[in-house]
């Protein structure tokens, strides 16, 4: 469980696991201004990239400029967090349970109750909502592998239930050490290209490990197609033909990129990082929310009167899921309980709306599937685990 020192004891039985009560506005504090909306910072990287040690120093170099971060730990299949985390994702969703409960393997299981929890995360938006005074950042750790928080409509869900608060700000992290080979560094480019339009939020590339070699080899290749084009050069592989062509497309990418080497041992590289995510925070206000606030508008009463009636059916349909921390009183089943998933978008219906495909935003109706689909899948495992286990009890025939 994680490590909570320093931390004040739990204010919330669920699913906030420990409160705090610093305040940001003390001097020096970076950007710390009573009444502003916390900045929440999305950490998502490759496994081994160094996310969780990152949060951690961050939480540290926080904690010592008397600015604590809301932190949350969204990766429901770590042995152990090692900061203070105001909201884990292991204590509303037991991984292993839900392995067994739905027959799953690792992947799945961690896949699913990463969806389990986004559908009760308008209740965590709840705790940041009434934390926002006391803190100027709100850290959020991923799970190991990236493509579970990236390609899943549970990390959609979440990051745009955060982006429609809170300034948001993606740090892509990715360890430095084991991108020095071209063809590497730009996949792991490209990576971080599809998140960035995936996402459209401020976006910042953490070159983390600085320890163990400098990044200034790759802010060149970024900076100077020649140089990249010499490193290519002594790539022999047929891959090589591709990235020379798809370092081109990324040129444009890497024009208004942020970058900051820092290393998440020693805590290098923290200042820089600090300044580059207030300019981020800035972006999003400037460009997300005003872009965000046009599309809210364009949702029609009827369209979210569906969503609101699909809501309901699918928290009915998951209300058999078996969480770990099942309320005990009254007033925590008002906060959270089994019978209380909430599906926080979808709208399967969406083309019977409006029947011009000009007009469809696909992102929306894909994902509206997703939730269904979501839904479904976990009905049908269910099922299979029921008919295996009478498969089991039934005697043998003699
Ligand atoms: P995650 O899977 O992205 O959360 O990665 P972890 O934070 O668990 O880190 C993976 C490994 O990289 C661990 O062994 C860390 O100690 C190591 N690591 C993380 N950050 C740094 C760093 O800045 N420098 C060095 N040398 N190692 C690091
Ligand atoms: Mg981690």
């Amino acid at each position: 469980m994680a490590a909570a020192a320093d931390c004040p004891g739990t204010d919330a039985a669920f699913p906030e696991t420990r409160g705090s009560s610093a305040t940001a506005g003390g001097s020096g504090v970076p950007g710390a201004a009573a009444g502003d909306k916390p900045v929440c910072l999305i950490v998502l990287g490759m496994a081994g990239s160094g996310k969780t040690t990152f949060v951690q120093r961050l939480t540290a170099h926080l904690h010592s400029l008397k600015a604590p971060p809301y932190v949350i730990n969204l990766d429901p299949a770590v042995h152990e967090v090692p900061f203070p985390a105001n909201i884990d994702i292991r204590d509303t969703v037991n991984y292993k349970e839900v392995m067994k409960q739905y027959g799953l393997g690792p992947n799945g299981g961690i896949v699913t109750s990463l969806n389990l929890f986004a559908t009760r995360f308008d209740q965590v938006m709840q705790f940041i909502e009434k934390k926002r005074q006391n803190h100027r950042y709100v850290l959020i750790d991923t799970p190991g592998q990236i493509e579970v928080f990236t390609w899943s409509a549970s990390g959609t869900i979440i990051t745009e239930a955060l982006a429609s608060s809170f300034p948001c700000v993606v740090i892509y992290v990715m360890d430095t050490s084991r991108s020095v080979n071209p063809v590497t560094f730009m996949s792991n480019m490209l990576y971080a290209c599809s998140i960035l339009y995936k996402t459209k939020l401020p976006f910042i590339v953490v070159m983390n490990k600085t320890d163990i070699i400098d990044h200034s080899f790759a802010v060149e290749w970024m900076q100077d197609f020649e140089a990249f084009q010499d490193a290519l050069n002594q790539e022999t592989s047929y891959v090589s033909n591709l990235t020379r062509s798809m370092s081109l497309v990324l040129d444009e990418f890497y024009t208004n990129l942020r970058v900051v080497g820092v290393s998440a041992v020693t805590g290098s590289g923290l200042d820089e990082l600090f300044m580059q995510v207030e300019d981020a925070a800035k972006e999003y206000e400037r460009d997300y929310r005003p872009e965000y606030e046009r599309l809210r508008k364009e949702l029609t009463d009827a369209q979210s009167k569906k969503q609101q009636e699909q809501l309901e059916r699918l928290r009915k349909d998951l209300g058999a899921v078996d969480m770990r921390n099942t309320p005990s009183t009254a007033d925590e089943a008002d906060i959270a309980g089994p019978s209380d998933l909430i599906m926080t978008r979808g709208n399967p219906d969406e083309e019977a709306v409006d029947s011009d495909t000009d007009d469809i935003d696909h992102a929306v109706t894909e994902e509206s599937k997703e939730t269904e689909a979501f839904g479904n899948f976990l009905k049908e495992r269910m099922e299979v685990v029921q008919v295996r286990n009478r498969k089991c009890m039934m005697p043998e025939d003699p």
